[in-house]
């Protein structure tokens, strides 16, 4: 089996669904006390989320490149950064080290492919929503038709995560507002809809909606196993 590393804390509340959702994918691929071989290195969320505001994505470059060093020196085989947003610099932290990454959208691309869903409509923080590192990587790559919701419906989806679901905070109102707007986009003409933060599965799952949702944090998880065996 090999080690993956894991760059988390961003913010820890999915890096726990990342430990969870990997160990337990080990547990069924090879059964009894079987677990992941794992190292993480979590990071001080609050510093990157400034320096994501201010634009300064080369800093948090920085921060992610000694992340990604300290996991290869200590076992790695390859990495995750645990964030979808945070695949902002992933070109960078794939050039810091000699060790893989195994890209979040990639992975999420792979099982739109499989599902012959092409046209998605994607959920996460402004910056994955409206940057490019992300939908031109789904269309570029994968010919994938990528929505978003419209400017306010943007704004709630991004508020929710950075105010409530980093903070552990799982507001019912806020459940409804997303699941609004997963009507919406898939009224609009997406076939499925990306969970594409790593915290939404805490507020929404395959349960409440008909629309197909991808949880990228499970997707990227089950990735992982499947790569370490
Ligand atoms: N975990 C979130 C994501 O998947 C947002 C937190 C962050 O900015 O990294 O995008």
């Amino acid at each position: 089996m090999k080690t993956i590393g894991l760059l988390g804390g961003m913010s820890w509340e999915s890096t726990v669904g990342y430990y969870r959702e990997i160990n337990t994918g080990v547990k069924q691929k090879l059964g009894g006390l079987h677990s992941a071989k794992i190292v993480l290195n979590s990071v001080d969320f609050a510093p990157i989320e400034k320096l994501q505001q201010s634009g300064d994505w080369d800093a948090t470059a920085d921060i992610l490149c000694d992340a990604a060093r300290s996991v290869e020196a200590g076992g790695a085989d390859f990495i995750l950064i645990c964030t979808n947003t945070m695949h902002r610099v992933a070109d960078q932290v794939e050039n810091a080290v000699k060790i893989p990454l195994l890209h979040i959208a990639d992975a999420t691309a792979e099982v739109l492919v499989q599902l012959q869903i092409k046209k998605v409509g994607l959920l996460g923080t402004a910056f994955t929503m409206q940057q490019a590192f992300y939908k031109g990587r789904l269309a570029e790559k994968y010919g994938l038709e990528v929505m978003v919701p419209g400017v306010a419906d943007c704004q709630l989806v991004h508020d929710v995560i950075y105010q409530e679901l980093c903070l552990g905070t799982v507001k019912q109102a806020s459940k409804q507002e997303y699941l609004r707007i997963v009507d919406q986009l898939n009224a609009n003409g997406a076939e499925g809809v990306i969970l594409g933060c790593t915290e939404i599965g805490m507020l929404i799952s395959q349960n409440d909606t008909a629309t197909t949702l991808l949880d990228t944090t499970k997707i990227h998880a089950a990735k992982a196993v499947e790569w370490a065996i």
